[in-house]
C-alpha cells in the first residue's frame, strides 16, 4: 500500500533512473505536508501565532495539493520542479520571518543534494546558485533588522563557504554518478544483446528462439492467426568438419546463416537451434507459405559455393501451429518432418 503510494503504482526496474526521483518526490511532499500541519497547531493552539499559522496551512495545502497532482499525472520533470520550488519558497520565507537564529541555518544543507538529485547536474547547479543569491540578498537586507549579537557575520560565513563546498561536493557526486549509471546502461544493453546471441553465426540463440516462439503460440491463440516453423539441418556436416577441418564447418555454418538472413523475410525470425541445426519461426505464414521458404532456402543452399569448395546440402521440416499446440509438440512435428526428410535421402523439405 505504501510502497504502490511511494512510487505512483509504477512497476520500475532497479535500471530505471526515475524511480529514485520519484520516491524522493513523494516523500518530501508527504513531509513537508505532515511538517507544515503540525506547525500549523502548534502556531496556532500553542503560541497564537495566527499569521505564521495561517502561512503553514497554506504551504501544507499547497504541498498536498502538488502531491495529489504528481500521483495522477506521473511527470516526473514537473513533480521534481514543483518540490525543489516549494522548499525554495520555504526556506526563503523561513529566514525572512525567522533570521539566522537558533541554527536555522542549517537547513540549507537540505537545498543542494536535492536540486542536484531531482533537477539533474545542470539545472541542479543553476537552481542553487540562484536560490543561494536571493537568499544573500534577503539576508543581506534583513540583517540590518535582526537586535544586535542575534548572529555574528562569521557564523554567516562560515556557513555559506560550507554549503559552497557542499554544493561543488554534491555536483562532482551528480557528475560521477551519471557516468556510472551510463556505463552501467551500456554494459547491461552489450549483456542483454549477448544473452540471446549465437557468438559465432550472430543470429539468435535458443533462449531467444524459446521465448519468440512461447510469445507467438501466444499471438496465434489470441488473434486466431496462422504462424509455421522450419527446422532446418545440415547434411552430413560430420563430413566437413572430418575432411576439411573445424574451421571450415565454422565456416559453412556462418555461409548457411548468411543464406538465412538473406531469405527470410522481415517478420521471419531465423536462429541457431543447436550445432548445425537451425529454426526459422514465420508469423502470419501458413504450410504452403512455409514450405515454400523452405524450398527456396533448399534451392539457395545447393548452388551455393562453400568456402571450402564442396557442395552442402541442406534438409528441413515444416510444421504449422495447430489449436493446443505448445512449443513441443509443434517442434516434436517439425522434427518428424525433418527425420522423415533425411529419411527420403535428404536434400528435401517435408512436412
Ligand atoms: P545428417 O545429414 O544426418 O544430419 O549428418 P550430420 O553429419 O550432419 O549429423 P551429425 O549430427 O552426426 O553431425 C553434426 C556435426 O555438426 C557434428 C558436430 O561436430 C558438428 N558441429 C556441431 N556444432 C558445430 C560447430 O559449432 N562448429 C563446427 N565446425 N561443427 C559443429
Ligand atoms: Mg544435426
Ligand atoms: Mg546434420
Amino acid at each position: 500500500m505504501f510502497k504502490n503510494f511511494i512510487t505512483n503504482n509504477r512497476k520500475f526496474k532497479p535500471t530505471d533512473p526515475e524511480y529514485q526521483q520519484v520516491y524522493l518526490i513523494n516523500s518530501m511532499l508527504l513531509g513537508m505536508v505532515v511538517v507544515f500541519t503540525f506547525f500549523f497547531f502548534v502556531n496556532l493552539a500553542l503560541f497564537s501565532l495566527y499569521a505564521v499559522a495561517l502561512l503553514d496551512f497554506i504551504a501544507a495545502a499547497l504541498a498536498a495539493t502538488l502531491l495529489r497532482r504528481f500521483q495522477v499525472s506521473n511527470n516526473v520533470r514537473q513533480g521534481a520542479n514543483y518540490t525543489v520550488l516549494l522548499l525554495a519558497v520555504f526556506l526563503l520565507g523561513y529566514y525572512g520571518f525567522t533570521g539566522p537564529e537558533f541554527y536555522s541555518l542549517i537547513w540549507l544543507s537540505l537545498f543542494p543534494p536535492l536540486a542536484f538529485f531531482l533537477l539533474g547536474r545542470r539545472r541542479g547547479l543553476i537552481t542553487t546558485v540562484i536560490f543561494l543569491s536571493l537568499l544573500a540578498i534577503l539576508l543581506g537586507w534583513r540583517a540590518s533588522l535582526w537586535p544586535d549579537g542575534s548572529v555574528s557575520s562569521e557564523a554567516v560565513l562560515n556557513v555559506g563557504l560550507a554549503t559552497l563546498c557542499l554544493t561543488l561536493l554534491v555536483h562532482y557526486y551528480e557528475v560521477s554518478r551519471q557516468h556510472v549509471f551510463r556505463a552501467l546502461a551500456t554494459q547491461h544493453r552489450q549483456l542483454q544483446r549477448l544473452s540471446v546471441t549465437d557468438t559465432l553465426t550472430g543470429l539468435y540463440n535458443r533462449i531467444k528462439l524459446d521465448n519468440i516462439l512461447s510469445h507467438e503460440i501466444a499471438r496465434s491463440i489470441r488473434h486466431s492467426s496462422p504462424f509455421s516453423v522450419i527446422l532446418a539441418d545440415l547434411d552430413f556436416f560430420k563430413a566437413i568438419n572430418d575432411n576439411f577441418g573445424h574451421m571450415a564447418g565454422d565456416q559453412a555454418l556462418m555461409s548457411f546463416s548468411g543464406i538465412l538472413q538473406q531469405y527470410c523475410r522481415e517478420l521471419d525470425v531465423a536462429g541457431r537451434w543447436g550445432g548445425e541445426e537451425f529454426l526459422i519461426i514465420c508469423p502470419h505464414t501458413d504450410l504452403t507459405g512455409a514450405k515454400l521458404l523452405a524450398e527456396r532456402i533448399r534451392a539457395a543452399v545447393e548452388h551455393y559455393s562453400f568456402a571450402h569448395g564442396k557442395q552442402l546440402t541442406v534438409s528441413l521440416g515444416v510444421a504449422c501451429f495447430i489449436r493446443d499446440d505448445d512449443a513441443s509438440t509443434i517442434l516434436k512435428r517439425a522434427d518428424d518432418a525433418l527425420y522423415r526428410a533425411k529419411g527420403k535421402g535428404r536434400n528435401r523439405v517435408e512436412m
